[in-house]
């Protein structure tokens, strides 16, 4: 019994991203692929995006030249895999204001998006800074925060304050308060729309990069390891991870990682021809394979 159809859809990939944003700590490690990804949510009457990628046809092109994006597909290309269309989303959840995850604004003309109002907040405040601390921007783009605070303006973004249960039938969102940014959220998603569901799964957005941030590598004597490349607290990073480990029961697998190739690996999942991987991590009853 699952109420959703869950699908983290590649739509672009930095080949050469340096280990050591992913791992913190793993310095001199060479560099290794960093897929981008969104996940879809199909189901109990709803069409939703956990992110909303960026818009490499337009404004986007800077970020993409400065971080060696390659292999973009806009969201009509993408979505049409699993058979829906940018106007069908009804839905994105915004785990954070980073330009892969909120630079798509307006690829889904049709779309309320959520956010926790700290993290707009934030981001505007460091707009306003001096020059000198323009690394804290590094991978924000001013115009998508803009563009935020414009759709706020005409009801179609709303703020969320702290931690909200059913934001959506089945979907509760919790504050990781100034962790990889200032007001990043983490979804739970319980699939059979029970309150203490044993079906859980949590998309995490950037709080962790890599199963190896959840052990270390080491599953015998697990060791969290925080991501190489936040703006908050790593303290805070690692109290998170645990949370979500154990919303999760421990279960790795429930904990899905938009930047972690080896999802793929872990549910069925297919390679489009454009090169980009589908994974589908659950199927609601009435839905059909998208595989
Ligand atoms: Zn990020």
């Amino acid at each position: 019994m699952a109420d959703y159809s869950i699908w983290i859809l590649e739509f672009a990939c930095v080949p050469d991203a340096p280990t050591s944003s992913l791992i913190f700590g793993r310095h001199n490690a060479g560099t290794e692929k960093l897929p981008y990804a969104y996940t879809l949510l199909r189901g109990r009457g709803h069409t939703i995006l956990f992110d909303c990628g960026l818009n490499a046809a337009s404004h986007g092109l800077e970020f993409v030249q400065k971080y060696n994006v390659s292999n973009w597909a806009h969201p009509r290309d993408v979505l049409a895999e699993v058979g829906v269309t940018p106007e069908e989303v009804d839905h994105v959840i915004l785990s954070h204001a980073h330009f892969d995850h909120m630079g798509g604004l307006e690829l889904f003309p049709n779309a309320k998006f959520l956010i926790q109002r700290e993290e707009l907040a934030g981001w505007v405040s460091v707009m306003t800074m001096d020059r000198k601390f323009r690394w804290l921007m590094g991978a924000t783009d001013p115009g998508d925060i803009i563009h935020a605070v414009q759709l706020a303006r005409e009801g179609r973004l709303i703020g969320i304050d702290g931690d909200q249960d059913d934001v959506l039938p089945g979907i509760d969102v919790r504050l990781a308060r100034d962790t990889h940014t200032v007001g990043s959220q983490y979804i739970i998603v319980r699939n059979d729309g029970m309150p203490n569901s044993e079906d859980r799964y949590i998309y995490t957005g950037d709080l962790i990069y890599r199963f190896e941030n959840l052990d270390g590598g080491e599953p015998d004597d697990p060791k969290i390891l925080p991501n190489g490349l936040s703006f908050g607290d790593y303290t805070k990073i690692i109290l998170a991870t645990d949370r979500i480990l154990n919303d999760v029961s421990g279960d790795a697998k429930r904990v899905l990682i938009p930047h972690e190739g080896a999802m793929a690996d872990v549910y069925p999942s297919r390679t489009t021809s454009r090169g980009h991987y589908i994974v589908e991590v659950a199927l609601a009853d009435d839905d059909k394979s998208a595989l």
